[in-house]
Parts: C-alpha cells; structure tokens; sequence
C-alpha cells in the first residue's frame, strides 16, 4: 500500500495508510504499557469508526488476542465474555465504558477509554496487516452460540484472518484504485473479516458508517463514490425505503454489493436492481468460517436465491444426521472445511469434538446444492433469529425469562416481521395465580438484555408442547394460532 493512500474514512475523518500505522503502534504501545501481553485477551467495545481499526491493528501487531464486543451489550453480557475469555483489560470506545462499568463483579478490570484524540501526534509505526495477521495462534475470539447453549468464543488464528481477506481481495478482484464502505458493525465477523480485513489487506480505503440509516448510508456511497460496499439484508432493504432522491448515478461506480449474514429476499434483490441499476451478491458463511464459505462470485454466472459457490480453498457437503452425503437437490446439514474453519472454540473441548467432528465444521444450517453447485439455504437447525442483522439466541433471551420468578415454561422464538426481518416472541406458561402482564415481563428482560433482545411480542399459555424426552418442542409451535396476549 502507498503510505499517503487514504485508509480509513469515518463520517468526519480521514487517515491515511501512514497515521493508521502510526495510531496502530500507539495500541501496540500502550497495551504493552499496561502489561497486556503477547496472547492475553482484551476486550474491545467501539462502534464502526476509524478508530476501531487503529485498536484492533495494534492489538494484533502485539500478538494481544481481540475479543471484540457488541456495543449493545449490557453490563451483565460482557461480564460473561470477561469471565469466559478470561480478559485482562477492557479496551473502550469513549461512551461505551459507562454502561458496561455499571456491573459489581467486575468492575475493578483495567480499563481504557479511548477517543479521537488518543493518537493525536502519533508517531510509533508498528506492523499493519498483512504483517499483523499471521500464524496458528489465536488472534480474534468471536462471541457466539453457535449451534447450541451459551455464546462460546471462536478462535480464528493469524492465518483465518489473512487468508480469509486475501480470498476476499481476489474474488471480489479489489485494487487500491476501489473505495469499499460499510456499515456492519466490526465485532462482527462479516464487517471485520470481509470489510476492514479485505480493504486494509487491499490498501484500499474503506468508508465506515455509525450508526446506519439507509439515507446515511446512501449519502456515504455517494459522498465516497464508493465501489464496493457490504451490508445484511436488512441494509439493502432500509436503502431501498430511504427518502430523498437517488438513483442509479450515485451507484454509477459501485462495482460490487455484497450481501450475508441472513436470507436476502427475493423482492429486495429484484427491486434493489431495478431502483439503482445495481445487483446484490449474495454469500454465505458463519463466524466459525471466517464469514466465507460460499458466494456468488464474479466470474461464475449469478444465480438469485441461491448464495453461490464454495469460495476457493472450502469444501461444502450436505449430510444426513449420521454425516453421510446426500444426492444433489436433497436437503440436509451443510457441512464446510477450509481454510476459513477456526482453530476451535475458546476452552470448550465437548463443543469442538461434536462441532468439528471428522474434520469438518458442522453449521447446524440446512441446505441444498444443485448440479452446478450452488448453494441454497433452506432453513436454520438452530434456532438462532436474526433481528436486523443482529443475532438473537433465543436459549440466552429463555434463561433471563426463566429467572423471573412467575416463569415456568417459555419459547423464544423469532416471528417474520417487515422492518427486522424477525421479531423476537415469547411464548410462556405462568405460575397458577399470577397476574404477570407483558409490561412487566419485557421490563425484566429490558434490565437484562440488550433491547434487540428483548421479546417484542408475548403469548401466554397453559403449557408448552414437549417432545418424548420432556424438551420443549419450538417447531410445534404455530404463533397465528396461539392465544392472543389477554394481558397486555
Ligand atoms: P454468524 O455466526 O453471526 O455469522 O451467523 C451465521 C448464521 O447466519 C448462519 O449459521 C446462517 O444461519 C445465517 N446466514 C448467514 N448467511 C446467510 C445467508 N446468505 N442466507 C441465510 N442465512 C444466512
């Protein structure tokens, strides 16, 4: 990269290459300062602004492991991660440390606030990417459930982060000479490994949005003229309804849209074309894969409704329960091995062993391939919804319901919704004689949970459907026809 290019471009500001280096070495530095050293984990909190970038490079320039964290969390959400990965230092975007300090336990965690004046004159080079970005050794843990039970960490080395980027800059053939933008956050793998990754890896500069509107949104592509821009469904949809007056001219020089991280409907991609004249690529991944298993690449033809092919280096199969094939067109578990597979979850052995078994990455979703290879994606296995791009485990947002002491069944589950994509529902069966109301019920979880957690519609009932061993049976479960909500 040339030193003078431009890197990182926030809604104000603008660092080249040279101050990003420069503002890196100032985290490398002072971490090493704090005694954080060469495979400790720190936790990081900062929306998608420049200054994220310049912690993260410089954390990993020290071979300090990042264990980035959704803004959104509560103070009880990081307390677990900060047990969990066993971090020594909260790292904190100025505003994000006051809501998470509120917690007793661990509260006495050093902690540093940064903002956009923590570089200021900054003049301590140290390693950008790909210099940052190597080896076998954790260099991200990556909060998530995964299949089942409480989030785990996913650890993706060096290696996942670096290889994973160059696969980006290639499939997607990004030159210095693109401007690339988004607004995902970065402690999401999608924004992180396939946005900031792909352009720093690139020395492309990359246009970061917080907090997104699609008019926003649409005033940095044009503002940035930008050629390449990533987001999740509900991105696209949100531009799609935007006011104000664009048009196909303002996408007269982005080359690619990508799309991932949940189903993007049909009619979003079809009127999306049709309103700017541009086609939205859709792919597939996890945080297990580095974001990356399939995609509807460039140079192969582009099948809508599908999300593409495996991307070079990854394998795809579709397995029956027991792991063995299923002909083409049958649906079954998808199952991925590569290059962008973690190295495991973070102090979770039982998890590894049944997740990666036989060498493969089992994604708990269903799917199935067609003659050509491309891949569709059916269903979840898991139950995991995706309220506007974020993920809502429903097992996390049932043990906070569970701990209320009227509470005696509950499903969470997610209901199709137009402005999310889904809605978080909770179905419950109270105590005899409780008067608990919906009010009441979503206050408790608003005290817990961050507020895209929170279920935004209730359903009491007299019990829940349960299978032969006693589980709750969510897929029996039919939301149209449950009792309307008396208690509102
Ligand atoms: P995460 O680990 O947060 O990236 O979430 C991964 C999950 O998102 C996958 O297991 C899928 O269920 C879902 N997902 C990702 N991309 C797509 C897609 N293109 N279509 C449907 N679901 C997707």
């Amino acid at each position: 990269m040339t030193p003078e290019q431009p890197a990182v471009r926030g809604v104000t500001r603008a660092q080249t290459y040279r101050e990003l280096r420069d503002a890196a070495g100032v985290f490398t530095s002072g971490l090493r300062e704090r005694g954080v050293g060469r495979g400790d984990r720190i936790v990081l909190i900062a929306p998608t602004v420049p200054e994220f970038a310049q912690a993260y490079v410089g954390a990993l320039a020290g071979g300090v492991v990042v264990v980035p964290v959704n803004t959104m969390a509560t103070a009880h959400e990081i307390g677990y991660i900060v047990r969990d990965s066993g971090a020594t230092l909260l790292l904190a975007w100025h505003g994000c440390d006051t809501s998470a300090r509120t917690a007793g336990e661990w509260s006495d965690l050093p902690g540093w606030t940064f903002d956009e004046t923590t570089v200021d004159g900054a003049r301590d080079a140290s390693g950008l990417p790909p210099e940052a970005m190597t080896g076998d050794e954790t260099a991200v843990l990556l909060y998530t459930s995964g299949t089942t039970g409480k989030p785990k960490g996913v650890r993706l080395t060096g290696d996942n982060l670096l290889t994973a980027a160059q696969i980006v800059v290639e499939r997607v053939e990004i030159t210095r000479d693109d401007r690339l933008g988004t607004a995902l956050p970065l402690f999401h793998v999608f924004g992180q490994a396939v946005c900031l990754n792909a352009a720093l890896v690139a020395g492309a500069p990359i246009s970061l949005l917080s907090p997104f509107t699609g008019e926003a949104m649409l005033d940095l592509i044009r503002r940035d003229r930008l050629t390449v821009v990533s987001g999740v469904p509900t991105m696209w949809n949100a531009m799609l309804h935007a006011g104000g007056e664009y048009g196909p001219e303002d996408f007269r020089e982005l080359r690619v849209a990508t799309s991932g991280g949940a189903a993007l409907p049909a009619e979003v991609l079809r009127a999306f074309a049709e309103k700017f004249g541009c086609t939205i690529l859709e792919g597939y991944g996890l945080t297990e894969t580095t974001a990356l298993a399939t995609f509807n690449q460039l140079d192969r033809e582009q099948r809508a409704g599908t999300v593409g092919v495996p991307m070079p280096g990854i394998e795809v199969r579709v397995c029956d329960e027991r792991d063995v094939d299923l002909p083409v067109g049958e649906v079954g578990e998808l199952l991925v091995r590569g290059f962008s597979v973690m190295a495991g979850y973070w102090n979770r052995p039982e998890a590894d062993a049944k997740d990666l078994a036989g060498g493969w990455f089992h994604t708990g979703d269903l799917g199935r391939l067609d003659e050509d290879g491309y891949l569709t994606i059916v269903d979840r296995v898991k139950d995991l919804i995706i309220r506007g791009g974020y993920n809502v485990y429903p097992r996390e947002v049932e043990e906070v319901l569970y701990e209320h002491p009227d509470v005696v069944e509950v499903a969470v589950i997610g209901i199709p919704d137009d402005r999310y994509g889904e809605e978080v529902a909770a179905v419950i069966a109270l105590r005899p004689g409780s008067d608990l109301d919906t009010t009441e019920l979503r206050l408790w979880a608003k005290e817990r949970l961050s507020a895209y957690k929170v279920p935004h519609e209730v359903r009491f009932v007299d019990s829940l459907p349960k299978g032969g061993t006693g589980k709750i049976q969510k897929r029996a479960l039919d939301w149209s026809t449950l009792a309307t909500n008396v208690r509102r």
